[in-house]
Formats: structure tokens, C-alpha cells, sequence
């Protein structure tokens, strides 16, 4: 397989609201995630850090510029392998653990990190059963509801379990936007990892389909807005047996809300 060059290893793309994306595009999209930088008046936030194969730092100048708050959404390899090269880290408590000793099975890099998610192998001697993600010790350590303040900016921590015991949704009430992290983007969502919990998502897709979102960033695929954020949630839903639960006066009066199918454990 071709190898790469570290100066093409991530690509940036400036979104609406200040947003910026950060992609590592020699990683197929499923196991491609996606970086999220904000600039804030007193500092900036990075939601998630990819998989650490090459300096995010060293690459993408504008990431060394000011004081960044790096915010994990979960603990997965693909959100934090470049977590240590920043001095603020901010994880859930349920996955500080992890953060600060990221092994191969929690952070899921046995069960997917192999030479076939590439299209491009990482530079250097990249080896895909000696990869392992770096520890990087929490500096805060987040709850739901606890907020992050950029200054002019403020978002509020969402703790949304299910995909992962930690995983967290960054939720900015002014403008309406959504980071989801893997909890809910626009591809094959994950609840069958070891540590997903079924219930705990179903849980958390019910809250996330109440906020009044405009935009959704997600932690893999494209953003998308509110009216397939709510679909994507109601087929999520639907195929774990429920009836949706909210917005029923906006349903055709043919759908009963009686359970459909088995209902799930
Ligand atoms: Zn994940
Ligand atoms: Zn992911």
C-alpha cells in the first residue's frame, strides 16, 4: 500500500460559525473521525484529535498558535490519539481511566485498527498491531452539565451513554449547534462494542432528539440538520423496538404508539 506523507495526513475544510474540520483522509470514512476546532476569545477547543498517527500539532499550524482546550467526546482510538500533544484535556469521568491509560481494548484499536482502514499507510513504520493510542492524563474531568467556556462561546456538556459508558455531546444553545461525537451521526451507528450499552443509548437518543438543533456535527460522515437529525434518531429507535415518544401530535394518526416488534432489553 502507498504510504503517506505527513504533510498530507490531515486536511482542514472552514465550515459556517467559526466551525472547522479536521479530517485524516487516508482513513476510509467509517473509521475516519472527525476533528473539531473552535477559535474562542480566551482560548480554543478542539473536540476530538484523531488517531495519532502523525503530529496534529506539527501539522496543522493554527493549532500551536493559542492555549487549545482538547475535549474528548469518548475514548475511542480514533478521538484521541493525539490528545497528548495538548496541556488541557477534558474527558467524562466514566472514560478518565482510559484517557489516561489508553490500551488496545478499550480503546477498540484490537477489534479495528488494521492496514485495510487505510488507503494510505501512516509514514514512518507504521504498524497496525504495535499501534497503540498515547496515554494523556485528564487535566478536567467533565459531568453533564458542567459548561465550556471559550469566552465568547459557551457549551454545555451532554452526558449521552450508549455507544460508550463516557461518551459526551457538546451542545452551544446559542446557535443551536450540536457536536455528537459518535453518539448520533449520518452512518452505521455502534452498540455492540463491549463497552456499549443498548439501553443507555436509547436513553440518550431520546434526550438528543429534544434539543433544538440547527446543525450537527457528528464524530464521523457529514454534518446534517435538525429534520435528519430527528429521522436518524427515530430510526435508531425504531429498530430497537420503540414507539417514538415525543413529537407524537406531529405523527400521521395511521402510527400507532403502541411498541412495535420485540421490545428491546
Ligand atoms: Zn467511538
Ligand atoms: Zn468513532
Amino acid at each position: 500500500m502507498r504510504i503517506a506523507t505527513p504533510e498530507t495526513w490531515y486536511e482542514t475544510t472552514r465550515l459556517a460559525d467559526g466551525v472547522t474540520l479536521i479530517g485524516e483522509p487516508h482513513i476510509k470514512p467509517f473509521y475516519r473521525c472527525n476533528i473539531w476546532h473552535l477559535r474562542g476569545r480566551d482560548r480554543d477547543l478542539l473536540i476530538d484529535s484523531g488517531m495519532g498517527v502523525v503530529s496534529l500539532r506539527a501539522q496543522v499550524a493554527f493549532l500551536a498558535e493559542r492555549p487549545v482546550l482538547a475535549v474528548a467526546t469518548h475514548t475511542h482510538f480514533d478521538h484521541v490519539g493525539s490528545h497528548h500533544e495538548f496541556a488541557d484535556r477534558a474527558v467524562h469521568a466514566a472514560e478518565s481511566g482510559i484517557l489516561a491509560a489508553p490500551d488496545r481494548p478499550r480503546t477498540l484499536a484490537d477489534k479495528y485498527v488494521a492496514a485495510e482502514i487505510f488507503t494510505a499507510l501512516p509514514p514512518g513504520d507504521f504498524s497496525a498491531a504495535a499501534y497503540r493510542v498515547t496515554p494523556a492524563p485528564a487535566t478536567r474531568i467533565l459531568a453533564d452539565g458542567d459548561a465550556i467556556d471559550l469566552g465568547d462561546r459557551r457549551f454545555e456538556v451532554l452526558h449521552v451513554p450508549g455507544h460508550s459508558p463516557g461518551s459526551i455531546a457538546l451542545w452551544e444553545a446559542a446557535t443551536g449547534i450540536l457536536f455528537a461525537g459518535d453518539a448520533t451521526y449520518d452512518g452505521p451507528l455502534i452498540d455492540d462494542s463491549d463497552d456499549s450499552n443498548i439501553d443507555d443509548y436509547i436513553a440518550s437518543m431520546e434526550r438528543l432528539r429534544r434539543l433544538p438543533v440547527r446543525v450537527v456535527h457528528g464524530g464521523h460522515f457529514p454534518s446534517f440538520g435538525p429534520d435528519r437529525h430527528r429521522e436518524l434518531i427515530d430510526e435508531y429507535l425504531a429498530g430497537k423496538g420503540r414507539a417514538i415518544a415525543v413529537d407524537r401530535d406531529r405523527l400521521p394518526s395511521s402510527f400507532e404508539t403502541r411498541p412495535r416488534g420485540r421490545s428491546s432489553r
